[in-house]
């Protein structure tokens, strides 16, 4: 058996730790907070779909990760900067809108899930030394960047 350690359980995580868990390795994911999403409680999101041919949801799909959270798509789009407006309607969508944060159907909660099901231990308020882990998938906090800078 393989053992795999993840410092951060966002979407970057969470997706890796499945992956990771559905090729068979044991997989530990630390995440500092509580619980997932957190950081980004009640935001809404936009999953970008306008830079890429392949559709997000598409992809998601493609890395075995399932679309468990409620995504809504947009087309239109209507930017202005109180002076001037701009108006683009794209065939297919531009983005799709995700709920973030600990609420139900969020993109955290439905990662979590998945995480959860396929084994993945996710550990709680807990976190790792970056030496201790395979994969940082968190922006560095200021204790492990200036860990790297002396490295
Ligand atoms: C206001 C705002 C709006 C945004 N809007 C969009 C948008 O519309 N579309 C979009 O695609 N992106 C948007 N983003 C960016 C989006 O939040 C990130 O792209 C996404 O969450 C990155 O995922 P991640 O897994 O890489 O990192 P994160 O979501 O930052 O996840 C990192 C996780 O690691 C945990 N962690 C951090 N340090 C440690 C540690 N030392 N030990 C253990 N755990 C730790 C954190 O608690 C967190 O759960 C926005 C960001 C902000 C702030």
């Amino acid at each position: 058996m393989q053992y795999i350690k993840i410092l951060g359980a966002g979407p970057a995580g969470l997706s890796a730790a499945i992956n990771l868990a559905n090729e068979g390795y044991i997989v530990d994911v630390f995440e500092k907070n509580k619980d997932i999403g957190s950081r980004v409680q009640k935001n809404l999101q936009g999953l970008e779909n306008w830079s890429d041919n392949q559709d997000i949801i598409k992809e998601f799909r493609k890395m075995k990760i399932k679309p468990n959270f409620d995504f809504e798509p947009f087309k239109n789009l209507k930017i202005t900067n109180n002076d001037e407006n701009w108006d683009f309607y794209c065939k297919r969508p531009a983005f799709y809108l995700v709920k973030r944060g600990t609420e139900e159907k969020s993109l955290d909660q439905g990662l979590k899930e998945q995480a959860l099901d396929k084994g993945v231990n996710i550990h709680f308020e807990e976190t790792a030394p970056i030496e201790d882990v395979d994969i940082v998938a968190t922006v560095l906090i200021q204790e492990t960047n200036s860990q790297l800078q002396e490295d």
